[in-house]
C-alpha cells in the first residue's frame, strides 16, 4: 500500500545566514493510509516546524512532500501548492476558533473558501454531520465565546473534518486542557479518529500521549528523528541514551565492558551480566560504557537478596503516590530512581540492596547521544 503522506529529506532554516541551526534539518517520514503517526519531542525539536512545512504554511528549503499520492512541496522543482489546495485539516495548540463567529460559521468556514464551494444547504447538512461526529449535534448557533475548554475543542476538530481531508494534522490539541480533561479528551480524539479512519500526524512534547494514541512514533530531536517505530519498541529497546530517557525515566550509571564479553561491569567491581547489543560484544574489554534501566526494571531490598547482581545504597527520598512509592537512592556518586508498589514504604535513611532486572537493562556506547 502506498503512503498517505511521504516526506523526503525536509530542510527548513528560519533564518538563513545567521548562526540559528536549521529548525528542521532532513525529515523523512511515511505515514500509511488510516494510520496514526505521533511526531513526539522536546520543545523547539521542529515538529511545529514540520507540520506547518506539510501544512503548506512554511516553505520548505529542501525536500519534497507529497499527500495521497500528490506532490504538494518540491523545494528543488520549486512546487508549492497552497494550503488551501491541500487536502489536509488542521488543529492547532491555540484551537484558533474565532470568538466573533457561532459553531456554523466556525466549521463551514473551510468549505466556505474551498475552490468549488458548494450549496448553501449542501453545507448546512455537512456541518450538522461533522458536527454529529464530534459529539456537539445541535450546537450550530451558539456562540463560540459560550464554549468550555473541551467543545472548543471538538469544534476545531470538526473544522479540521468538515472538508473530509485526506490528513489531518494535530499539534499538542490537548496541551491546553487540564489533566483530568486531557486525559478524557485524549481518548475520545482517538476513539474519533478510528472511526472516521482519516491519516492523521499528530505532534506531541508528551510521552505518555504518544504512547497511548500512536500507531507508530517518530522521536525527534534537533530538527532530526532519531528513531521510528511502534510505541512497545520504542519504549522498551530505545535507539540510544536520549530516547530511553525522554520516554519515561531512565537511570544511567557509567559502567565498563567485562572481561568476559557476557556483561557489564558496574562502578563497584561487580559484573552484570547482559546480552550485549552485536557492535558491543565485539569490542575490547574496559571499553567505558552506559548502563540504562528504568525505575520499574528494579527490585529494592532491605538485605542483601540471595541472587541476581545488587547495587547497595540508601534511600535518599521516597514518595508515596498513592499507585505506587518513587525512591531516589543513593548508590556510588549518583542518585538511581526505583518504584515499589505502595504495600510498604521504606523509611528515608534506610540501607537497601537495588537489584536490576538484567532482562531489560541496556547498553550503550559512552559516546551515544543523551
Ligand atoms: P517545536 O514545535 O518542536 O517546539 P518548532 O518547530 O516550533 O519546535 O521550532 C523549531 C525551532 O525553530 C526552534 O528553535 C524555534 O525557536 C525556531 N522557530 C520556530 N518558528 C520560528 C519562526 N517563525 N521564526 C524563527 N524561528 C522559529
Ligand atoms: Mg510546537
Amino acid at each position: 500500500m502506498s503512503a498517505m503522506l511521504s516526506v523526503r529529506d525536509l530542510a527548513k532554516t528560519y533564518a538563513p545566514g545567521k548562526s540559528q541551526p536549521a529548525a528542521v534539518a532532513g525529515v523523512s517520514l511515511e505515514i500509511a493510509e488510516g494510520n496514526f503517526h505521533t511526531l513526539l519531542g522536546p520543545s523547539g525539536c521542529g515538529k511545529t516546524t514540520t507540520l506547518r512545512c506539510i501544512a503548506g504554511l512554511e516553505r520548505p528549503d529542501f525536500g519534497t512532500i507529497s499527500i495521497g499520492g500528490e506532490t504538494v512541496s518540491d523545494a528543488k522543482r520549486g512546487i508549492h501548492v497552497p494550503t488551501h489546495k491541500r487536502s489536509i485539516g488542521m488543529v492547532f495548540q491555540s484551537y484558533a476558533i474565532w470568538p466573533h463567529l457561532d459553531v456554523l460559521g466556525n466549521v463551514a468556514f473551510p468549505l466556505l473558501v474551498c475552490r468549488n464551494r458548494p450549496p448553501r444547504s449542501v453545507i448546512r447538512s455537512r456541518v450538522g454531520e461533522t458536527l454529529a461526529l464530534v459529539g456537539m449535534e445541535g450546537f450550530e448557533r451558539r456562540p463560540a465565546t459560550d464554549l468550555s475548554g473541551g467543545q472548543q475543542q471538538r469544534v476545531a476538530l470538526a473544522r479540521a473534518l468538515v472538508r473530509e481531508p485526506k490528513l489531518l494534522l494535530l499539534d499538542e490539541p490537548l496541551s491546553n486542557l487540564d489533566a483530568k480533561l486531557r486525559e478524557r479528551m485524549r481518548d475520545e480524539l482517538r476513539e474519533l479518529v478510528s472511526r472516521v479512519g482519516v491519516t492523521t500526524l499528530y505532534v506531541t512534547h508528551d510521552q505518555t500521549e504518544a504512547l497511548a494514541m500512536s500507531d507508530r512514533i517518530a522521536v525527534m530531536a534537533a530538527g532530526r528523528i532519531v528513531q521510528e517505530d511502534a510505541p512497545r519498541p520504542i519504549y522498551l529497546s530505545p535507539a540510544d541514551p536520549f530516547v530511553a530517557s525522554f520516554l519515561g525515566a531512565a537511570n544511567i550509571i557509567p559502567a565498563r565492558l567485562a572481561r568476559n564479553a557476557h556483561g557489564v561491569e558496574l562502578p563497584d567491581g561487580a559484573c552484570l551480566p547482559l546480552d550485549l547489543p552485536p557492535g558491543l560484544a565485539s569490542q575490547q574489554p574496559g571499553r567505558p560504557v552506559r548502563l540504562i534501566f528504568r525505575p520499574e526494571d528494579t527490585r529494592l531490598d532491605r538485605a542483601r537478596p540471595q541472587r541476581g547482581v545488587s547495587l547497595v545504597g540508601r534511600v535518599e527520598r521516597s514518595s508515596f503516590l498513592g499507585s505506587r512509592v518513587e525512591y531516589r537512592i543513593r548508590v556510588f556518586d549518583t542518585i538511581l530512581r526505583a518504584y515499589t508498589d505502595p504495600s510498604e514504604v521504606i523509611p528515608e535513611g534506610t540501607p537497601v540492596w537495588l537489584t536490576i532486572a538484567q532482562r531489560r537493562a541496556l547498553v550503550f556506547p559512552e559516546d551515544s547521544s543523551s
